[in-house]
């Protein structure tokens, strides 16, 4: 079975859109990317057009790469103050002279909706989350959608990174499941990774995992986004995998969209917590 992200996620974007229509609010998202890196450019157009597609407002503030911690801890500060502005998203990676978590921890919780501020990340660990980063939220709205069971399930992450593994983990540990960890220290990869009912790939690197990692029968989520050959393909073997697991991701269109369709809804709850 392939897991449609796409089609879950239109039909979410479309539900969302009359949820919006019927509350009369008018939520606002405000991105913020610094510096002209092509693919972030392109992951903020995209969320900007889901935005417009919804009924959410936006607006974008574009930041030289050349700017200071300062520079950017300004524009957030005007943002948090705003009573216009429901979220702030700031695409990431910032440049290697930023202070990234200065600047990740300026953002207003309350209007976190990436979740990755130290408080939010806290009360998702804590099992009582506010804003959930939008990746791992995804993948959990995704499996619910094909009503893949998670509770009880052995889920296997490769992957620790703050945007996705550690709140996969969370999220799994919230609603029942038995987690594993791995990363680049991992002993042995596939064995563990072998053990997972729902295997999840978050490493960036094309074609990474093989087969012979699968259990006959899991679900595999490839979290991966990365070029080869000029072409846009995941963390893993798609080909060769779909004969092995029984569900999967495709990439595009399985876990990028519904990252994207939880940004939207995670606004659209900032807004009637701020209403
Ligand atoms: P990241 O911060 O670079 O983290 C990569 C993780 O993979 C690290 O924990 C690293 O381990 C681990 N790793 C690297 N090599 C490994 C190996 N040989 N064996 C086991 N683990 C290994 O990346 P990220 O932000 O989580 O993103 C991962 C991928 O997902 C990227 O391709 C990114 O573009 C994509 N992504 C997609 C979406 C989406 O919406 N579809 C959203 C976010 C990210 P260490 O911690 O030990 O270094």
């Amino acid at each position: 079975m392939i897991l449609d992200g796409k089609t879950v996620s239109e039909k979410r974007l479309e539900l969302l859109k009359e949820e919006i229509g019927e509350s009369g609010l008018y939520p606002r998202l405000a991105t913020v990317i610094v510096g002209n890196d092509p693919a972030s450019q392109m992951y903020v157009r995209m969320k900007h057009r889901a935005c417009e597609r919804v009924g959410i407002g936006s607006i974008g503030i574009e930041i030289p790469s050349d700017t200071t911690t300062e520079k950017i801890l300004e524009s957030i500060a005007k943002l948090n103050r705003d009573t216009d502005i429901n979220g702030i998203l700031l695409q990431l990676p910032l440049p290697g002279q930023i202070d990234t978590d200065r600047v990740i921890n300026a953002v207003k919780t309350e209007k976190d909706v990436d979740g990755f501020h130290p408080t939010n990340l806290g009360l998702l660990m804590s099992g009582k989350p506010l804003f959930s980063p939008c990746t791992p939220k995804g993948i959990m709205n995704l499996l619910a959608d094909y009503r893949i069971p998670v509770a009880g399930a052995r889920v296997v992450i490769a992957g620790r990174s703050i945007d996705v593994g550690r709140p996969m983990a969370a999220l799994m540990t919230n609603a029942d499941a038995t987690i594993t960890i791995c990363h680049s220290r991992t002993r042995d990869l596939p064995a563990e990774l072998r053990n997972a009912d729902i295997l999840i790939s978050a490493v960036g690197k094309a074609h990474f995992i093989t087969p012979e990692m699968v259990k006959p029968g899991a679900v595999v989520i490839d979290v991966g986004i990365n070029q080869l050959n000029g072409k846009l393909v995941g963390d893993v073997d798609f080909d060769a995998v779909k004969e092995v697991a029984s569900a999967i991701t495709p990439v595009p269109g399985g876990v990028g969209p519904m990252t994207i369709a939880t940004l939207m809804e995670n606004t659209f709850f900032a807004a009637t917590r701020m209403s």
